[in-house]
């Protein structure tokens, strides 16, 4: 990042390790996604900040999946979490799994067992908890606790060999009972599951709790700077006393603040809902928060990177509005998307006194804000398509756009004036006529004609055909994830309007999926990979200028 800004208190925290000397200097970070979801823009601002810290101070970051919980997890999910990274324009190091460090982790509890600091418990969830205590009160324990180190060995052992059923005992940490920290009143260190495993297949049936697999992995891989979110802060007590007591690698935790986003979800479990029941088209529907949604939407890898970078890293949670996302799209595509000519609403409009069998190759800047983008040609004729809303038979005052009477610019080509119209039975205007003037030609006027509109049109006779898909915000309130109730029932019904026959320059029939574009005052657009050879389907981006902005103010 060029810009100047003040480090950020992980980039603090990292140049005082740095300078104190603190593992020889080296940096090594690593993104621990687990693979049960697509990734959403809240992992991309973990991306951001994993990898972004080790390329600024010369280290490294692993992809680390952590996949100890094998009844929602799968490959599909491992996949779409790599091609998200690389897309976002990011390497890891190594890619690693929690459960290649299955064996050693259940070493590190033989260990533990021996050391007399854990235990087989037989108790039930509910006794369990009741052995905790309350936040006022130290926890009782259960008898259990009491096992000998042989008897724990012992059990464990045949925990893993497959005696016992699902639930039937766990294995605890003998920590502290009395602890302020509930996490460290003897936290469940293993569960019984039988359940296959998507790399592990029937090995084991016995996997360790996040607890006891988080820290163990960063310590196995050496990491420096293990980074995850709030909610993490109260077993950092528990995530380092585990590794003094293994006396193993002290990698450290540090928090930050995860990012929560206006009129979405962020949570991979809701995600899957929406996708199940078909609330959306599936994870990469591009109204989902979803790396890959937002691919498809249009957004590029820089724009989120831009995003992220912009938002910064707080200790505090917080809200960001999605309109901040829409602005590091807008920015940058108004600096790299083409423009072109889209008629979403389609009115035809003849021009009576332009030859009829003449066709003129009209010349049109592609990016007035990239000289180097070029030029291309446009066909135009005597009938074209022009927006429905650009006309008005009873234009009030101040519109500058046509009618009868009105003269407007038809981009990148002539001066027209309205002349008349023809409707019908149900009063829906269906033709206008208009006449041009011959002098006015954009690039070589002398018509001395002075307009204030300029309007886009696509020539009839050429213009190809395009499905449109036009979207909105997927909730009507802000943190559907906090109201009240089932956060589905906060789906804004009109999140996806589809035109299905819109009119588009013929050159656009070309463009291939994932190509983005301006089209002319109506937003920027993406190709989406549902077109095909005989249709082009387009999405759009975002519009021209926050429109929510305008309405809050209006009121
Ligand atoms: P979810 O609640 O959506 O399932 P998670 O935290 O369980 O999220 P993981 O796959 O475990 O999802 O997350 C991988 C990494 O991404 C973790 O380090 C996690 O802290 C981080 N992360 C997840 N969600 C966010 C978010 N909204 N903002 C910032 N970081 C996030
Ligand atoms: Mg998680």
């Amino acid at each position: 990042m060029s810009e100047e800004r003040t480090l950020n208190f992980l980039e603090q925290i990292v140049e005082e390790d740095i300078a104190n000397g603190v593992n020889g200097g080296r940096v090594l970070t690593r993104f621990p996604p687990e693979p049960n979801g697509y990734l959403h823009i809240g992992h991309a601002k973990s991306i951001c900040l994993n990898f972004g810290l080790a390329q600024k101070y010369n280290g490294k970051t692993n992809l680390r999946f952590d996949d100890t919980n094998p009844v929602t997890e799968d490959t599909e999910y491992v996949d779409s979490i790599k091609a998200d990274i690389q897309w976002l324009g990011f390497n890891w190091a190594q890619e690693l799994y929690a459960s290649d460090y299955f064996e050693q982790i259940y070493n590190f509890a033989v260990q533990l067992i021996k050391k007399g600091l854990a235990y087989v418990d037989d108790s039930t969830p509910e006794e369990i908890a009741i052995s905790k205590g309350t936040p006022t009160e130290p926890g009782k324990g259960t008898p259990y606790r009491n096992r000998s180190i042989e008897e724990n060995l012992d059990l464990f052992d045949r925990m893993r060999k497959g005696e016992f059923k699902d639930g039937e005992k766990v294995l605890r940490a003998k920590a502290d009972l009395a602890s302020p920290n509930m996490h460290m009143r003897d936290p469940i260190m293993y569960r019984i599951k039988h359940a296959h495993h998507h790399r592990t297949g029937d090995s084991w049936c016995i996997y360790p709790m996040y607890d006891f697999a988080h820290g163990q992995s960063d310590s196995i891989e050496n990491i420096t700077h293990s980074i995850c979110t709030l909610e993490f802060i109260p077993h950092r007590p528990l995530y380092n006393w585990f590794i003094e007591q293994l006396e193993i690698f002290p990698s450290r935790q540090y928090e930050f603040a995860r990012l929560n986003l206006t009129y979405t979800v962020m949570s991979k479990r809701k995600l899957l809902q929406l996708v199940n029941e078909k609330h959306v088209t599936g994870w990469d529907d591009p109204r989902m928060p979803t790396i890959s949604g937002l691919r498809r939407r249009g957004y590029t890898p820089a724009s989120i990177r831009a995003f992220c970078e912009r938002i910064g890293v707080q200790k505090r949670d917080n809200m960001i509005d999605v309109s901040l996302l829409e602005f590091c799209i807008r920015e940058e595509l108004n600096k790299t998307a083409n423009r072109v000519m889209a008629v979403l609403d389609p009115v035809k409009l003849v021009i009576t006194n332009y030859p009829a069998d003449q066709v003129e190759e009209m010349t049109a800047e592609n990016n007035p804000e990239d000289p180097n983008a070029g030029t291309r040609t446009l066909p135009f004729s005597n009938t074209l398509y022009i927006e429905r809303e650009d006309f008005m038979e009873e234009p009030p005052k101040k519109f500058f756009r046509l009618g009868p009477g009105l003269v407007v610019r038809l981009k990148n080509a002539y001066i027209i004036k309205g002349e008349s119209f023809e409707k019908d039975a149900d009063g829906n205007i269906t033709t206008i006529y208009a006449t041009y003037f011959p002098e006015s030609k954009s690039g070589g006027d002398t018509s001395g004609l002075n307009v204030k509109g300029t309007i886009h049109w696509v020539s009839a006779a050429h213009a190809a055909t395009a499905e449109i898909r036009l979207y909105d915000r997927l909730f009507k309130v802000e943190d559907p994830g906090n109201e009240e109730g089932d956060f589905k029932s906060y789906i804004n019904p009109d999140s996806l309007q589809v035109i299905p026959n819109a009119y588009i320059e013929p050159g656009l029939l070309k463009a291939k999926p994932g190509e983005r574009f301006q089209f002319l005052r109506k937003g920027y657009f993406c190709v989406d990979t549902d077109s095909t050879a005989e249709k082009v389907v387009f999405n759009r981006t975002v519009t021209l200028k926050d429109t929510w902005a305008k309405e809050a103010k209006k009121g």
